[in-house]
């Protein structure tokens, strides 16, 4: 593939990413969903690197890299807020008598006492 026309698909597979990463960072999101969401955002990552990596190497001068590199901070921000929402998640654990979420030092549950 010609490298201008790979770059060009590499943009819009790009674009589509932010928009759903933009869309789905308002929703409270489950340990599933965000480990989905971080993985999502690692490929994304990697794939504006990627762009930057051939923008550079084939002196590319219709690559927007200050564009690109807006993205990826972006892009590593939610990463770095997704990353605390998961270790907020595995702080906790769940009651197995009555279901309530606790911290994980706690060695009893605060809701119904029963012993972890
Ligand atoms: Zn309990």
């Amino acid at each position: 593939m010609e490298l201008t026309k790979f770059i060009s698909k590499l943009k819009k597979g790009l674009k589509k990413t932010t928009q759903t990463v933009v869309r789905i960072s308002g929703e409270a999101l489950d340990y599933t969903k965000i480990k989905i969401k971080i993985s999502d955002i690692e490929s994304a990552l990697d794939d504006r690197y990627m762009a930057i990596g051939l923008a550079i190497y084939e002196d590319s001068e219709t690559t927007d890299i200050d564009a690109i590199c807006a993205e990826i901070t972006e892009l590593r921000e939610e990463l770095n807020e997704l990353k605390l929402q998961l270790n907020e998640f595995k702080c906790q654990k769940t009651c197995p008598e009555c279901g309530r979420t606790t911290d994980k030092e706690n060695p009893y549950c605060p809701s119904c006492g029963g012993k972890f």
